[in-house]
């Protein structure tokens, strides 16, 4: 049987990175197994709809390269795929089972149940207080259909029945075992005519024949209400299989990571930046922070999951052949920045010259630098060792694109003096017409000037470095003078010595 997985976000806000880890594992299991990946939307709770969060979750999968072969924004036989979509079929399903008894009619208002929750501690609608509240089991069906055709609201609800212990088989958590007569009687179908979640996900389940189902932890304690669903409709021999994930940890590694972490930690917890309608609701994003996909789903796939030895660097494809749920742990796994940014500079240290080149681009043309991809390349292979993030290219890098801003004055202190005027104008005499235009060659050069003036290089190499860029932190410097061109370290020099003497 072919293997089919989906991923059933709720377009509430910006998909949090859990969601994307959801997503992934949901994605790598299916493409191991041949099976199918589909996206879902669940957009059945309109108070919590918002507006562009689809989108959002579309784009993220695409950026991240996690690419459904069904669903809302990519076809598919089984659709429609959006939730807010198939209200028909929920209604159907939601009186068939009460047709089969497993299900009833609920006619309490909100402010009758919120009486009770006053007057009772821990009132809840189950098998005990069913009996003393307004439904068709109370007031029998008859009845209730005809408070119905009345037009009365009403919700349907599950019909637990107690004494039972409800087993799930969780691949990731092994068994776990709920007493039924702990469970409420869970709203199914909502007085606007809505499913719940509960209703709405089991009855999409079996119709998109959803052979895995892979989710975040939180979901466990609704599993048992879908397993009496799946029973209460006859269908627990196509029942999926289910695998509930590890919560992702703060960076400190306790509590669960929340997306007021990205702010408080200073990293993102999103794909994307998410603009929301306040700033504590605006986010930004593993993309818009410089990372590449590749290196946030290696990141991602690492927690909570390993194969086993050390190895950490993995591509999608090798993900892919490598995943398995036996290996994704139970305890939590912490979101440890740190390991983020390393996965990035690995990643970036191993993207061919012109792929930087091109990721780059965007970064220089938002601050109006030099877009020539040629010359983008060259920065790509002198700085890549040394970014963390691509913006770092034009950033830490900036002295590529335009003059020195500022001079490291430590070194300046330690190695200038006034004498050395004479040398450094004999310098830019010749940075202006050096030959041939090689690093190597150029290296040999000056240092032969400068054991001639009678310096030792490590009197003016540092200062040399200065000029041409400020810091003593970056590429070689020769190599940086060969990609700045003649006149523009001759250029540098010149205006070194200007800030020296004001
Ligand atoms: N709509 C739920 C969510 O937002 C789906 C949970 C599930 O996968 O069953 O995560």
């Amino acid at each position: 049987m072919t293997p089919r997985l989906r991923f059933a976000p709720s377009p509430t806000g910006a998909l949090h990175i859990g969601g994307v880890r959801t997503a992934l594992y949901n994605y790598l299991f299916a493409r191991k197994h041949n099976g199918v990946f589909l996206l879902r939307i669940e957009d059945t709770d309109q108070g919590r709809y918002v507006p562009g969060a689809e989108d959002y979750i579309i784009e993220s999968l695409k950026w991240a390269g996690i690419v459904p072969d069904e669903g809302v924004g990519f076809g598919g036989n089984e659709g429609p795929y959006r939730q807010s979509d198939r209200k028909e079929i929920y209604h159907k399903f939601a009186h068939e089972l009460v047709e089969r008894g497993h299900a009833y009619y609920a006619f309490d208002t909100p402010d009758e149940l919120e009486q009770r929750r006053q007057a009772e501690d821990n009132f809840t609608c189950n098998h005990l207080t069913r009996g003393t509240l307004t439904n068709s089991l109370t007031l029998g069906m008859d009845d209730a259909r005809s408070w119905i055709e009345e037009g009365r609201p009403y919700v349907v609800r599950l019909k637990v029945e107690p004494g039972r212990e409800i087993k799930i088989n969780d691949l990731v958590r092994g068994e776990v075992t709920f007493q039924s007569g702990e469970l409420d009687d869970k709203v199914l179908l909502k007085a606007d005519g809505m499913p719940t979640y509960h209703l709405a996900n089991v009855v999409d389940d079996h119709l998109m024949r959803i052979t895995h189902v892979i989710r975040g932890e939180e979901w466990l304690p609704s599993t048992a209400h879908h397993v009496l669903l799946y029973e209460g409709f006859g269908w627990s021999d196509t029942m999926p299989v289910f695998s509930h994930l590890p919560l992702i940890l703060k960076p400190v590694g306790s509590g669960k990571l929340s997306k007021r972490d990205g702010a408080k930690f200073g990293m993102p917890v999103f794909p994307l930046s998410w603009k929301g309608e306040t700033s504590e609701d605006s986010f930004e994003g593993f993309r818009e922070a410089g990372f590449l996909p590749e290196a946030m789903i290696n990141f991602l796939a690492l927690l909570g999951w390993h194969p086993g030895g050390d190895r950490e660097l993995f591509t999608l494809d090798e993900l892919i052949s490598e995943f398995s749920i036996e290996h994704i742990g139970k305890s939590g796994a912490r979101f440890d920045f740190e390991k983020a940014k390393w996965f990035n500079q690995k990643y970036i240290q191993s993207l061919p010259t012109d792929v930087l080149a091109s990721l780059i681009l965007p970064h220089a043309e938002k601050k109006g630098y030099n877009t020539d991809m040629a010359y983008l390349g060259q920065v790509a292979s002198l700085m890549r060792e040394r970014v963390t993030f691509i913006p770092d290219f034009v950033e830490a890098g900036y002295y590529f694109f335009e003059p020195v801003k500022s001079y490291d004055q430590e070194t300046i202190a330690k190695k200038w003096n006034e004498n050395l005027i004479p040398f450094f104008n004999n310098l830019t005499e010749f940075f202006s017409n050096f030959e041939p235009f090689e690093a190597s060659q150029l290296e040999e050069q000056v240092k032969g000037l400068i054991q001639t003036a009678g310096y030792k290089p490590g009197d003016i190499l540092p200062l040399l470095r200065i000029a041409f860029v400020g810091t003593m932190k970056g590429p070689a410097v020769f190599d940086t003078v060969v990609a700045l061109g003649r006149e523009e370290s001759a250029a540098r020099i010149r205006r070194f010595l200007e800030h020296i003497s004001s």
